[in-house]
């Protein structure tokens, strides 16, 4: 079976590279072809628009250098012209004089070098003289007489007739044009381009009417040299529009781009909250939502090839303490670790996600898959080491694992995530054991204590917890210095039970607080009671946990508490073990618990052995004593390790101002060898199990004159 998604073992670097955009990337096949075709429409436009911007300028010169001599030879002109009317006289007639002067302005007019060809054209469109011509400029001209015949046999003028030659060195008239605009009241100029060989590229033609009794007399034609001009104007216009179609360019681009950009932009974020919203940033793997979808994709696949998966649930153990001893970022940095280390070389049909914080699952939906899955887990929960920042040793840290098999614990997700969760919790209160399979009876364990969570707040409310008190016993004396006040269940239908039967629950915060609250009432009560009575109880000790302590008003509430009921603060002492003051709150709770102190209430530390049993521990609580854990005391006898632990812990408490009190005393033996030892305080079955309130002042009266067989031995030696 394959199966892949899209969340699959991403991490944040691949997905960068994968974004670097290429630039034609970003413009689909149509958007370059519209590109394309706008460029090449503003190319056209803006050429066109040269084109008539070069094509007046020219006009202008032309019209500027042609028709001041058109006036000049109209203005030699008036003997010669001829009446339009008068068919029969068709030709001009130059006399001597008007030959000469029309000569000399000619030749003045073709020797200044910008003016190709002068033509006298008749009013039937006939040129009657031609002068010049494109390569006759420096033509020496000459006109005899007003005989047209002469000048055609001018060797150096052309004839009409050379209008019909293309190849003529001289520029034929248009005669079509010329009849099309015969009736034109005001000079004409326009711009001839050839394209023919032997021929300037270009040149301006200026028609100039001359009239004669209000009708076209003769047209004067006058051929001008431009190309240098055009060259010039050309070169200009070309690289204006140039520099235009480059601004053009450059203006649209830029907010095209901008817009481009801007969606590649949105693009882009849109692929990152995308990717954010399926993956974990620590780390970059999947996160739960992915998890949730992919797990899904799994068991539906599995359901149809009817095959099998496994899934691990795991949670490192002591990353609590690490962020609270090491700081946050070397907690980062364990997890990072581990989901590497996890997902190196993990079989392919797989899935590794990070559910929060500390904790990770893998899907593994093959047998072999399963397998290799198992043996890396097992692997890297014996193994696992992270380096400690700026250190060069390394933490060794225990991840436990939980596995659940589809379909054989569950077939919908949320099952089978619980049942590899139960399994987990399993490992991890295990001491031998760092990957626990599900089974029934793990179930069936969690049903039940959710059932006991259930009946202990019924319990609660109905006040079936009541306090039972264990004297605490100067042994130096032989008289009783106090109680603990010890939890005990009146279950309705088991009878009276110990807090063994509902530790499972002592370790939820809310169930601890409720039950402190409802000892601390219970306590207060009974004091106030023996108080009244005259009862020398000395001190009662109440036993506290995390729960109480993150209660903001939890030091003010016994304070008040006590001095409401006329109980002096001394009467109580706070037992707090040291497990509950070790983590990020320790510094909150060790300020509720000075509070305490400052008020006078006494602050045992409870089970100190079991613990870090870290001396320092000892130097910055507010503390009045130290409760030696009975494990310590059960083999004081033959222990010679127990004994020095013990006896130094006494040298200890007297220099650093502390009673010592051991617990779980439970026989003559024991007693002799504390007392021989200075030991002065003592609880355990010795004097006393756990009893009820009402037999508490029986019991002070009993151990107070008891005969105590420690001392008279003391005595007697
Ligand atoms: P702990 O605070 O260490 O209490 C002492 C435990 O040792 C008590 O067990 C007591 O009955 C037992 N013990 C005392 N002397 C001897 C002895 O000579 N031999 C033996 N074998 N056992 C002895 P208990 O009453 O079952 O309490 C167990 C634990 O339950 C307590 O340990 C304490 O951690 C917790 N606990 C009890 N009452 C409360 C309570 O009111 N609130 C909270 N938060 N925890 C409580
Ligand atoms: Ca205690
Ligand atoms: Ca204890």
């Amino acid at each position: 079976m394959t199966f892949s998604t899209d969340v699959e073992h991403a991490s944040p670097v691949n997905y960068h590279k994968t974004e670097k955009a290429k630039i034609f990337g970003r413009f689909s096949m149509p958007q370059l072809v519209a590109i394309a075709s706008l460029i090449l429409a503003l190319f056209t436009a803006l050429f066109l628009l040269t084109q008539l911007i070069l094509n007046s300028l020219l006009i202008k010169q032309v019209r500027h250098t042609g028709l001041d001599w058109a006036l000049q030879i109209e203005a030699q002109m008036p003997n010669m012209i001829k009446d339009p009317s008068d068919r029969s006289s068709s030709h001009l007639k130059l006399t001597a004089p008007e030959s000469e002067n029309l000569t000399e302005l000619l030749q003045s007019m073709l020797s200044v070098g910008n003016i190709y060809q002068i033509d006298i054209i008749n009013s039937d469109c006939f040129c009657e003289l031609t002068f010049g011509g494109f390569y006759n400029n420096d033509t020496e001209i000459k006109i005899s007489d007003g005989k047209l015949r002469h000048i055609f046999e001018s060797e150096k003028a052309h004839s009409i007739k050379a209008h019909k030659d293309e190849a003529s060195q001289n520029w034929p008239v248009d005669r079509n044009f010329l009849r099309n605009i015969s009736d034109m009241k005001s000079s004409l100029v326009r711009i001839i381009r050839p394209k023919l060989d032997n021929m300037p590229q270009s040149f301006g033609e200026v028609y100039h009417p001359v009239y004669h009794m209000g009708k076209i007399s003769y047209i004067l034609r006058i051929l001008v040299d431009i190309e240098k001009e055009e060259k010039k104007y050309t070169t200009v216009l070309y690289s204006l529009t140039f520099c235009v179609f480059l601004l053009v360019i450059a203006f649209s681009a830029v907010p095209t781009w901008k817009i481009k950009e801007a969606r590649r932009c949105q693009k882009k974020a849109n692929k990152e909250t995308k990717y954010l919203s399926l993956h974990d940033t620590l780390t970059g793997l999947p996160n739960r939502a992915s998890l949730y979808k992919s797990a899904q994709k799994i068991i539906d696949e599995c359901k149809e090839n009817d095959t099998e998966a496994s899934f691990f649930h795991f949670d490192i153990n002591n990353l609590k303490q690490i962020n609270d001893y090491y700081g946050h970022m070397q907690g980062d940095k364990v997890i990072c670790d581990f989901a590497r280390i996890l997902s190196s070389n993990l079989p392919n049909q797989s899935f590794l996600a990070r559910l929060s914080g500390d904790e990770f699952i893998l899907i593994a939906w093959d047998s072999g898959a399963s397998k290799l899955a198992l043996e890396k887990i097992r692997l890297t929960a014996s193994e696992f080491k992270s380096k400690i920042i700026g250190q060069p040793q390394f933490l060794s840290i225990n991840p436990s694992a939980g596995v659940a098999q589809y379909p054989n614990d569950g077939l919908l997700i949320d099952d089978l995530f619980q049942c590899c969760d139960l399994a987990l919790q399993v490992a991890k209160g295990s001491t031998d054991k760092s990957i626990v399979s599900y089974s029934a009876d793990i179930g069936s364990d969690f049903g039940q204590k959710i059932k006991l969570r259930e009946e202990f707040e019924r319990a609660l409310k109905n006040s079936e917890i009541v306090p039972f008190y264990q004297p605490l016993v100067n042994i130096q004396e032989g008289k009783v210095a106090g109680f603990e006040a010890l939890a005990r269940w009146n279950h309705p239908e088991l009878g009276l039970l110990s807090p063994g039967y509902f530790e499972a629950l002592l370790n939820e915060r809310d169930i601890c607080q409720k039950l402190g609250l409802a000892m601390f009432d219970q306590i207060i009560s009974d004091m106030k009671r023996w108080k009244k009575n005259g009862i020398k109880f000395e001190r009662v000790a109440l036993n506290i946990t995390e729960g109480d302590l993150c209660n903001d008003a939890f030091p003010e509430n016994i304070i008040e508490g006590l001095s409401k009921s006329n109980l002096m603060p001394e009467c109580l002492t706070i037992e707090v073990t040291e497990n509950c003051i070790f983590g990020a709150e320790k510094k909150d709770f060790i300020d509720k618990l000075q509070k305490l102190h400052d008020a006078g209430c006494g602050i045992a530390l409870d089970d100190f052995g079991t613990g870090y049993s870290s001396v320092t521990q000892i130097k910055e609580l507010p503390r009045t004593s130290v409760k030696i854990d009975r494990s310590f005391v059960k083999d004081v006898v033959k222990n010679t390790a127990d004994q020095a632990i013990i006896f130094s812990l006494l040298n200890l408490g007297n220099s650093l101002d502390f009673k010592l009190i051991l617990e779980g005393v439970e026989n003559q033996n024991q007693l002799d060898l504390l007392y021989a030892n200075g030991c002065i305080f003592i609880q355990g079955y010795y004097y006393s199990k756990p009893i009820p309130a009402n037999s508490v002042p029986e019991l002070i009266e009993h151990i107070n004159s008891m005969k105590h067989s420690h001392l008279t031995s003391a005595k007697a030696a």
